[in-house]
């Protein structure tokens, strides 16, 4: 009965949380690996990390630091290094 590999590192994935910031209203929020790894897997655009909505305001929820599964490094400090304010 030895066949839970995927399912073990499931368990492992969604055991890491990845810290996501509110970009409104600074309010932190934590998601499991395995779905913030599913939404990305859903999402098309390689160029952002997958967003969630911030129950506070209803803003954007950008992950702190979070390795996409294309490889690409998203950190919330990269995008304060460049604002887009207008
Ligand atoms: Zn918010």
């Amino acid at each position: 009965m030895k066949k839970a590999i995927a399912s073990r590192n499931r368990y492992l994935l969604d055991k890491i949380m990845v810290k996501y910031i509110c970009l409104s209203c600074g309010i932190a929020d934590e998601f499991p690996l395995g779905v913030v790894r599913d939404f990305d897997h859903m999402g098309g655009k390689a160029s952002s990390p997958p967003i969630f909505c911030c129950q506070q305001c209803g803003g954007d929820l950008y992950p702190e630091n979070y390795k996409g599964v294309n490889g690409v490094e998203y950190k919330i400090s990269n995008l304060c290094a460049s604002p887009t304010e207008d």
